[in-house]
């Protein structure tokens, strides 16, 4: 079984700060890690290697130091990883990051299944997953919490909802997008991390040229949507506790929103209030 799994290297951080005046994500000081969702899904690609057979390669589209994450899953027991890395590819959105995954999917030609995180923490769009199967035109199954049974040709997995679950049968190839609840990821393996790490061996890295794209089919250029800006929203209102007894509190409470300046609503219902 040939399984190829997409990483990508985030801030290690969910409170992401934006400098005021650039609008960009402050980096500066904070530690780069592997996707949380994307250990899971290098956990289950290992763990179906080694109950079928097969090889496992994982994808990062990124800068440089995008090595490192590839690095650890080889560590933890990927065959091989490649490293997507072109001035070009700045500056995508997620139409042009699936796309430039998908190409170099096509690319490595042989794969039954795809594995991707649910979502990343910085982008927060899980929209990765779901785009490079449509671009390769391959059934996908999103929020997998269980792989039940792997047969040549198709899969069982259970897809987690809201309030339960959905059992799916599904045809190979396809891209699952996985959750933490599949499984427990592994620690690396200190001697394959050290050659992973050392002899950046078995990494090949990849750019534009390599994957027969054209620099303006990729990155900002190829991107369909532009952020305009990005800000971080500002409370502006205070919370205001009233004091003493049921009826002075509400007493005060009619008067407040009498008085307060655009709430109409608020107004129409105080004027109907009588104590
Ligand atoms: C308009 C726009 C402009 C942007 N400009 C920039 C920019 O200038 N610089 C910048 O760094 N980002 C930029 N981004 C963010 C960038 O597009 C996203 O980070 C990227 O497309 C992945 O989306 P996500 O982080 O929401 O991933 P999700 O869809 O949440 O990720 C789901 C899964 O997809 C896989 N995956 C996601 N990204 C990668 C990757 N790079 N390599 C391998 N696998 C991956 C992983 O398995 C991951 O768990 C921009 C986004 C938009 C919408």
């Amino acid at each position: 079984m040939n399984i190829i799994v997409l990483i990508k290297q985030v801030p290690n951080t969910t409170r992401v700060e934006l400098d005021p005046k650039t609008g960009n994500l402050i980096r500066e000081g904070l530690l780069s890690i592997m996707n949380p969702d994307d250990l899971h899904a290098v956990e289950a690609a290992i763990t179906l290697k080694e109950a079928c057979g097969g090889k496992v390669t994982v994808v990062s589209m990124g800068p440089q130091q995008a090595i490192d994450v590839i690095s650890e899953a080889i560590g933890m027991g990927a065959d091989e990883g490649i490293l997507l890395t072109d001035k070009a590819f700045a500056g995508a959105d997620t139409w042009a990051t699936s796309f430039t995954l998908g190409r170099t999917i096509e690319k490595i030609k042989q794969y039954d299944i795809v594995f991707c995180g649910r979502q990343a923490i910085d982008g927060d769009t899980a929209q990765i997953g779901p785009q490079v199967a449509d671009y390769l035109r391959i059934p996908q199954v999103t929020y997998v919490s269980e792989i039940e049974e792997v047969h040549e040709r198709h899969v069982i997995v259970k897809r987690r909802l809201e309030d339960g679950f959905e059992r799916i049968h599904c045809r190979l190839p396809a891209l699952l997008t996985v959750i933490g609840e599949l499984n427990r990821p592994r620690y690396p393996m200190i001697d394959r991390l050290i050659r992973a790490c050392r002899d950046k061996a078995p990494i090949q890295i990849w750019n534009a040229a390599d994957i027969g794209v054209k620099t303006d089919q990729v990155g900002l250029e190829g991107s369909l949507t532009h952020v305009i800006k990005t800000f971080a929203p500002k409370f502006k209102r205070e919370g205001k506790i009233l004091e003493g007894t049921t009826e002075a509190v509400v007493r005060e409470l009619i008067q407040k929103l009498k008085e307060s300046e655009g709430a109409t609503a608020c107004k129409a219902f105080a004027s109907t209030c009588r104590i």
